[in-house]
């Protein structure tokens, strides 16, 4: 019987994300190409997932899109939720997840699934940038590195410098005088990591999320954060294998079970 691709594409605010699988099971390719402007973002994450995973566009049976730019890409042949593409992306790699904290770089949500992989409840931020990868980018500019390098400075540091402000622009003006009076840049950045997984942590409260507890989104990559939310949330949070792809791999699967019916 012949192959079935199937492509998913995560159009989040930050990255794009593309993902081609092979008959729902094997990743053959990926792509994540920052969003911006227009239709570049999503243009170039399509083209690149293609040419990784070495398929032509005739080759795929499905386009499933997801992400917050999901409506605006004309090449899908369907449009879903992105909360749904996680729950399935989430349950296909790790069955036994019950909790799915997502944190990208403008918003983060926290899922319930249930033990057949159905999204029972979630809690999103979508507002308050503080809580979200916004605030690592944020601070790298201050910190005079690049965002993925905020944890290396963090795993350097002795101490910690709490940041006390609520709000990313506040908290940036805090950053901003503490290092105007000499304070630790690493102790400076546990206190930026601490701060976000303070905020990521209230909304897996909020959901009232039981353990196992993953994650996926950018802000995984950030092992300060993800340790400093194990720490307030008194278990272990296991980043995916998949991290920022989980949404576009759960879009082509569900493109998959919706061809292989
Ligand atoms: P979205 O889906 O909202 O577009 P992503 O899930 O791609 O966002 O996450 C983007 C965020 O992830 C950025 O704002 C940044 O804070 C963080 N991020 C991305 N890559 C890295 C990295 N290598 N190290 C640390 N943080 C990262």
């Amino acid at each position: 019987m012949a192959d079935i691709y199937t492509m998913g594409i995560d159009l989040g605010s930050t990255t794009c994300k593309g993902v081609v699988l092979r008959n729902g099971t094997t990743v053959v390719g990926s792509s994540i190409v920052p969003s911006g402007m227009g239709t570049s973002g999503p243009e170039k994450a399509y083209e690149e997932a293609l040419a990784d995973a070495g398929v032509k566009r005739e080759d795929l049976s499905i386009i499933v899109s997801t992400g917050y730019g999901r409506n605006r890409f004309e090449q899908a042949d369907l449009v879903i939720s992105e909360l749904i593409a996680h729950a399935i992306g989430v349950h296909s790699m790790y069955p036994e997840a019950r909790t799915l904290i997502d944190v990208g770089g403008h918003d983060a949500k926290a899922m319930s699934i249930s033990e057949r992989g159905r999204l029972e409840n979630f809690v999103m931020n979508d507002r308050c940038a503080a809580g979200t990868g916004r605030l690592l980018e944020i601070m790298a500019k201050q910190f005079g590195v690049d965002v993925s390098e905020v944890k290396d400075l963090a795993e350097k540091a002795e101490g910690i410098v709490p940041i006390n402000a609520s709000c990313a622009v506040f908290a940036e003006s805090e950053v901003i005088e503490q290092m105007s009076k000499g304070a630790d840049i690493p102790s400076l950045a546990k206190g930026v990591c601490a701060s976000l997984a303070s905020r990521i942590a209230q909304l897996v409260k909020k959901l009232g999320g039981n353990g196992p507890i993953y994650m996926s989104g950018g802000v995984g990559h950030n092992t300060g954060v993800v340790k400093a939310l194990e720490k307030e949330l008194g278990m272990p949070v296991t980043v995916s294998v998949i991290q920022q792809l989980n949404g576009a791999y759960g879009a082509a699967l569900y493109g998959y079970n919706r061809v292989n019916k």
